[in-house]
């Protein structure tokens, strides 16, 4: 009884999917929701996304708390070899898949230095480290993960190389020197000047301008630390 069922459900899910290539998209033509713009079929008078039962007649049973996503971008795919879900999906689904050479950002909480932050479910991850370690395997030790972009919040793997602590200081050296004026003067502080140069501040024997000019930064940027603009997290 239930197996007929179970075939039936198949046949008319089947009927809708648009069954191509082995690795193509294989499109839902049958009804669509507007609210999220997925496919849905009716299973005992319940509307239930195409992808859970395609994923679930394949590949297993679905965990409600993570998300089906494509690793194709197509919302209607419903070949089982697009659907991801698993805590990979989740990763991805948090990240803004651009095209292939843009910028990926990272959709959600980030560090104060800008990285995206990911909770895989035992280590809270910088996400751009993570998209590394989905694609290119683990990271060894002592190596960073860098930026071709110097874009924090990047999880495109393709912006990103391995380097040990001195090829990631060269690197942005050489990123600084290619930079001019007074983004490069801004650039200087580091987080004991910044709490120096706040009680300094605090003094009332200095002004914004002198303090510029002991830390040969810009005056806005003595102000911005002051109001907490910038420098935020100290
Ligand atoms: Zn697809
Ligand atoms: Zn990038």
């Amino acid at each position: 009884m239930k197996e007929r069922k179970t075939i039936s459900v198949k046949n008319r899910l089947f009927n809708k999917i648009n069954i191509k290539g082995e690795n193509d998209c294989w499109p839902w033509s049958g009804y669509v929701k507007k609210q999220d713009g997925k496919g849905y079929i009716n299973i005992n008078k319940n509307p239930v996304g195409v992808q859970k039962v395609v994923y679930e007649l394949e590949k297993g049973i679905v965990d409600k708390n993570f998300p089906i996503i494509t690793s194709c971008g197509n919302k209607l795919c419903c070949n089982a070899k697009h659907l991801l879900h698993d805590i990979v999906s989740v990763f991805w689904n948090k990240v803004n898949i651009k095209e292939e050479d843009d910028c990926w950002p990272w959709k959600e909480g980030a560090s104060p230095k800008g990285y995206g932050q990911f909770y895989d479910r035992k280590n809270v991850w910088r996400a751009h480290r993570y998209a590394y370690k989905i694609v290119q395997g683990d990271i060894p030790d002592k190596l960073f993960v860098c930026h071709t972009c110097d874009n924090p919040p990047c999880c495109n793997p393709k912006h990103l190389f391995l380097g040990d602590n001195q090829s990631n200081v060269d690197d942005m050296m050489n990123k600084k020197r290619k930079r001019v004026g007074s983004d490069c003067r801004n650039a200087k502080l580091n987080e004991s000047q910044v709490i120096k140069i706040r009680k300094m501040y605090k003094t009332g024997n200095y002004t914004l301008v002198s303090l510029g000019e002991l830390f040969k930064v810009d005056c806005s940027t003595i102000g911005n630390l002051i109001t907490k603009k910038t420098w935020k997290h100290i």
